[in-house]
Formats: structure tokens, C-alpha cells, sequence
């Protein structure tokens, strides 16, 4: 069989630890073997990131705004502990993804991948819900104080014009806590703007939700702006029958449990840092979400929600099997490559791509599975749980089968013309 060829090179960046490990097995099992692979390699690796003193990391946004498509390894971001583990490091480098973010002005989107074996604890939720946090500002970049005596506080904005507006905030007559926040109208715009164009590329209907019944003013303007970006997408939504719909938080929360998911869920940054965490563990596991990074003019970056698995390197560099799951990095290959092949009109690659998901998922679905997975399956379905190289050995026999049907098709069908 031939190899599928590309035109525009995909954004690699690899990364650490375990998912490092991974990285390659997949390419060299699941990728290489049937793609003429064209990409732009970009080692985010801890250690080349701090040799790069993490030049690296910006020129791997930039060709991603270049180029429009990135898949992604998990990344160590070094804290404390890292630092007495590397002990070469030069500085406590920023989050890559932080990074990659803000240059990209971009908006993540999570969603979970199901198999029949794994029910949600919602019984109703039958298709994935992806939840869009906006990721800059209000609590997140705020400030927050403690006061002990009776007395007031007031916030002053002094314009660079010099206007000047003071606000009451609260008289008390006791001992305090405060705390004050911000969002910018740009980045309000940025994420909603990156939601709406999200939708569209996903054939998904968006959900958005406030408390603006009470912070009328803050979360009244995110209901404002979605509402006039929206006036951009009308067009766009009614064309392709999809809906868009405000509503409070509270009557979301209610909606999302009675739904049967199928939708985005767009939220402020809070609220999407805490119904992330409840969605995914909802659906069944981290090792099971995939995440993307969309920025308001259409570029895409790819990876999986979970991070490097330490626990798991640290078993591998003993020299055991280690049985960690693959798929969300899985995923990530073939919703780069997917995206790739759709901006490039390239239909075997698009092809290839769901070929590769559903070989995962056919894998899953015969209850072949690692281990974190194996003990999460309904009760009377028989799993047996592998290590990720048996696992994606599985996989690799089921993709060579269904793209040599492809192709047995195909031929078949192009001698009869
Ligand atoms: P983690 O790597 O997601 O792992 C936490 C635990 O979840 C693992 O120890 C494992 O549980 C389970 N797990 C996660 N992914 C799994 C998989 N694919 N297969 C099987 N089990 C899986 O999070 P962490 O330990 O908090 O962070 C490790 C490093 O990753 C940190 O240095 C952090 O900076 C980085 N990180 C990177 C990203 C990113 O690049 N996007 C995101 C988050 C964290 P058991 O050990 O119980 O098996
Ligand atoms: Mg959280």
C-alpha cells in the first residue's frame, strides 16, 4: 500500500517523561507506517526548553501561526521539585502550554473520548460535552485582602487621561475579607470569537453561561459581547442548524445533567476550571480527554488533557512494562492530521485519520484496554488489561485491516469503472 502524502507540514512539538515515550511508539507504529509524515519538529522537552532558554516553546507558537495545525506531547512544568530533579535547569521556566496560549490569543476546548465498555455516571449523556474555559483574568488574576476593623473600601480607575471613577465597594462594621478582578474587553471578545469559530469547525451547538442576574455589570458585558460575535456567526449557525443559547449558570448546570451532551459549553474562567474537572471525572478518566487550543483566527493545536505521567516514567526507566493509556495523544495525531487534511483538501489523510480513532475504539470496545481503564468497565464486560505496547500492537492489526479494506475497496471499485 502506498504511503498517504501531505502538502503542509504539521507542527510537532514533542515533550516529556512518559507522554515522550509514547510519542515516538505511536509514530513509529501508528503514523509512519502509512503517512509520508511532513512535519515541522519543535522539541519542547524540559531540557531543551531551559538550552533554548524556552525560545523553543515561542518558535513553536509562531509556526503554528504560520502553518495553522500543532500536535502536542505533555510537558513538565517545573516547580520547586523539578528543579532540585534537574539540577542543569537555569530558571523555573513558564508553562509551555501558558505560553503557546497566550501567543496564540487562543481558547482550550476539552471533550472526552466515550466507548460503549465505560458508561458515564450521568446515564443519560451519550455523546462527548466539551467545556471552553476562557482562560484569562477575573479571580485568576485577581487580588484578595483581609481587613480588621470596622471601615470601607473603594476602588479607583485612573485612566490614562486621567479620569478617574471611585466606587464604594462595602462599608463593614468588623473584621474583613475582599477581593477585587478584572477581565479586558479584547480577550472577552478572543475567547468568544474562538468559540463560535469552534462550533462551526465542530458542527456542535454552543452553550454559554453566566451569573449576570447578579454581576450585572461584569458578567452582563460576556453576555453582551457573546451576543454581538455572535451577530458575525448567524449566518454561518443557521446554515449549518446549529443553535446558540445564553442562559444563567444555574439553569446550565441543570440542563448539562438532563442533557444528553453533543455540545459546547462555553464558561468564565472559574466556572470552567471547576465543571472541567466534574465533566471528565464524570465521563470516566483524564487519560480519556483530548484537548484542544483554537484561537480566533482558526489555528489549532492539538494534545491530550493529561500530563506527563511521572509515576509511570519513573516504573519505565526501572525497566518495567508500564500499561499507560495512549489514546488522548492518540487523538491528538489524528485530529492534527484530520485538521491538516481538511485545510489541505487532502481526503486520504482525513480518511486515515478516522481510521486510526476507530481502530483505538474497536480496540476498547473488545475490551482490550490498559489498565487504568480495565477497572473502570461495567460490570459482566470482560477487559483485559495490556501494557501500552501490547495496546497499541492491538491497534496497529486493526488499522492495517481496515485501511487494506479501504484500499481492497477502493481498487475494486476503480477496476469496475
Ligand atoms: P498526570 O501526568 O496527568 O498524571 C496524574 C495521574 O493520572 C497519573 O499518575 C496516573 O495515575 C493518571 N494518568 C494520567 N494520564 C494517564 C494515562 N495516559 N494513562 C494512565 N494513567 C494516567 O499529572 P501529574 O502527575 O499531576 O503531572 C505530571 C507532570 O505533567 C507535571 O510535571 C506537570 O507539569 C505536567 N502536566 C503537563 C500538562 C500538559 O502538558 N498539558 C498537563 C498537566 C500536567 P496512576 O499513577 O495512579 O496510574
Ligand atoms: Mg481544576
Amino acid at each position: 500500500m502506498k504511503k498517504i502524502k501531505m502538502t503542509t507540514p504539521l507542527v510537532e512539538m514533542d515533550g516529556d517523561e512518559m507522554t515522550r515515550v509514547l510519542w515516538r511508539l505511536i509514530k513509529d507504529e501508528l503514523i509512519l507506517p502509512f503517512v509520508e509524515l511532513k512535519t515541522e519538529y519543535y522539541d519542547l522537552g524540559l531540557l531543551n526548553r531551559n538550552e533554548t532558554r524556552d525560545q523553543v516553546t515561542i518558535d513553536a507558537a509562531v509556526a503554528t501561526q504560520k502553518y495553522g495545525v500543532a500536535v502536542k506531547c505533555a510537558t513538565i512544568t517545573p516547580n520547586r521539585q523539578r528543579m532540585e530533579e534537574y539540577p542543569q535547569l537555569t530558571e523555573m521556566w513558564n508553562s509551555p502550554n501558558g505560553t503557546i496560549r497566550a501567543l496564540l490569543d487562543g481558547t482550550v476546548f476539552r471533550a472526552p473520548i466515550l466507548i460503549d465498555a465505560i458508561k458515564p455516571a450521568v446515564k443519560n449523556w451519550k455523546k462527548p460535552i466539551t467545556i471552553a474555559r476562557h482562560a484569562y483574568g477575573d479571580v485568576y488574576r485577581g487580588i484578595d485582602f483581609k481587613t480588621d476593623e470596622p471601615g470601607e473600601t473603594t476602588m479607583t480607575f485612573r485612566g490614562l487621561s486621567g479620569k478617574k471613577q471611585r466606587f464604594s465597594v462595602q462599608k463593614t462594621d468588623g473584621p474583613a475579607i475582599w477581593q477585587g478582578a478584572h477581565n479586558k474587553e479584547a480577550s472577552i471578545r478572543s475567547f468568544a470569537r474562538a468559540c463560535f469559530q469552534y462550533a462551526v469547525a465542530t458542527r456542535q451547538d454552543l452553550w454559554f453561561s453566566t451569573k449576570d442576574t447578579i454581576a450585572k455589570v461584569y458578567d452582563g458585558f460576556f453576555k453582551t459581547i457573546f451576543e454581538e460575535v455572535f451577530q458575525e456567526y448567524k449566518d454561518k449557525f443557521a446554515a449549518l442548524g446549529l443553535e446558540y443559547f445564553y442562559t444563567l449558570i444555574d439553569d446550565a448546570i441543570a440542563r448539562v445533567i438532563r442533557s444528553e451532551g453533543g455540545y459546547i459549553w462555553a464558561c468564565k474562567n472559574y466556572d470552567g476550571d471547576v465543571m472541567s474537572d466534574m465533566v471528565s471525572t464524570a465521563f470516566g478518566s483524564l487519560a480519556m480527554m483530548t484537548s484542544v487550543l483554537a484561537s480566533p483566527d482558526g489555528k489549532f493545536e492539538y494534545e491530550a488533557a493529561h500530563g506527563t505521567v511521572t509515576r509511570h516514567y519513573y516504573k519505565y526507566m526501572k525497566g518495567e512494562e508500564t500499561s499507560t493509556n495512549p489514546v488522548a495523544t492518540i487523538f491528538a495525531w489524528s485530529g492534527g492530521l484530520r485538521k491538516r487534511g481538511e485545510l489541505d483538501a487532502l481526503d486520504d489523510l482525513i480518511k486515515f485519520a478516522d481510521a486510526l480513532e476507530q481502530a483505538c475504539l474497536d480496540c476498547l470496545n473488545a475490551g482490550i484496554m490498559t489498565k487504568d481503564l480495565a477497572s473502570l468497565v461495567e460490570p459482566g464486560i470482560q477487559a483485559r488489561g495490556v501494557s501500552s505496547r501490547d495496546f497499541l500492537a492491538e491497534i496497529r492489526a486493526r488499522l492495517e485491516l481496515s485501511l487494506n479494506c479501504c484500499h481492497a475497496i477502493s481498487s475494486a471499485l476503480a477496476m469496475r469503472l
